[in-house]
């Protein structure tokens, strides 16, 4: 009968909307929850940096290490920056959140120098949001001279996404980084479709081979087509060049081949707390 097919319908939609309004709601106030969080966490210090050491292909020298948010969550756990760095950036909170970043990395990488740890570099992820406030060169070249760190040993990672749809907006204050001394690198190379004019147009230093291209090595033709192409475009715009998220020798030796001589992964080394990774160090 059509009038009660009608009427499922409706209430079928009507449903659907309920849910939809649901789970719509959960999530806004996850958000909340995170967003209310991350003021609160920021001062009781509940943020942590953990570390990845970058590698030498070759012969597993340590080329450097990438700090990596944390957050001890006092009800959940220890949460990814894939939980909760869109949120800080949305509402802003990642200028102070960046800050803190910034400030604890560098003053680890002073530790290390004192410990007479041979770090030879430090990466630091930035979101473009930072780029917008002001005060973010003056800031990191403050901290900079307080430790007396080498800028040229500071790397400063942007996303590749998140570069390509601002490039207008934030190139000068790429210009500024850069004439801090330190570098630039693209995170996640390849999953944005940069363009090459934005490649030679602005300050870049280093690529890093997204982890998407990696994972198919050494078997897919396809990913090695697309590693080859990026050590090309590397080697022509003369570039340094790191792959991420490598987690087998197979990996890494077919990387080597290729032409990328840098690497990051689970191969070497997970992300972890300072003290772990030099308890943790291979003589
Ligand atoms: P990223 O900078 O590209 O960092 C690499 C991510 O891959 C990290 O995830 C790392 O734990 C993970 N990873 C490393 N090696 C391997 C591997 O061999 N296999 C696999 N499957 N994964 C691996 P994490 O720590 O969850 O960070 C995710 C992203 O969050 C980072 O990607 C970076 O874009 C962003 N991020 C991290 N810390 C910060 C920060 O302090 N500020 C900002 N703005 N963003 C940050
Ligand atoms: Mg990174
Ligand atoms: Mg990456
Ligand atoms: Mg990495």
């Amino acid at each position: 009968n059509a009038d009660i097919a009608m009427y499922r319908a409706k209430e079928l939609g009507r449903a659907n909307v309920q849910f939809y309004t649901e789970e719509m709601s959960a999530a806004a106030l996850r958000r909340l929850h995170i967003e209310n969080g991350l003021r609160r966490g920021l001062a009781r210090g509940e943020f942590r940096l953990h570390y990845q050491p970058k590698y030498q292909i070759d012969d597993n020298r340590l080329l450097g290490m990438e700090a990596l948010l944390r957050w001890n969550h006092p009800e959940e756990g220890l949460l990814l920056p894939g939980e909760f760095i869109s949120v800080a950036e949305e509402t802003g909170i990642i200028v102070e959140l960046g800050e803190w970043v910034i400030r604890t990395a560098c003053e680890q990488f002073k530790a290390w120098q004192q410990k007479g740890r041979s770090v030879p570099s430090l990466a630091i992820n930035l979101s473009t949001r930072q780029c917008r406030n002001d005060g973010l060169v003056e800031f990191i070249g403050s901290v900079l001279a307080r430790h007396q760190l080498e800028p040229a040993a500071i790397q400063l990672e942007f996303t590749e996404v998140s570069l390509m749809n601002q490039m207008a907006q934030i190139g000068d204050c790429l210009e500024a980084l850069h004439g801090l001394g330190v570098k630039i690198a693209i995170d996640d190379f390849g999953s944005g479709c940069s363009s090459l004019t934005d490649l030679k147009r602005f300050p870049i230093d280093i690529i890093k081979v997204d982890s998407s291209f990696v994972h198919g090595l050494p078997g897919s033709s396809e990913d090695q087509a697309i590693v080859r192409a990026i050590v090309g475009l590397a080697r022509g715009l003369g570039l340094d060049l790191v792959a991420e998220g490598v987690e087998t020798p197979d990996q890494a030796a077919e990387l080597q081949k290729l032409g990328c001589h840098q690497g990051q992964g689970h191969y070497w080394h997970r992300p972890a707390e300072s003290e772990q990774l030099f308890r943790q160090q291979r003589a």
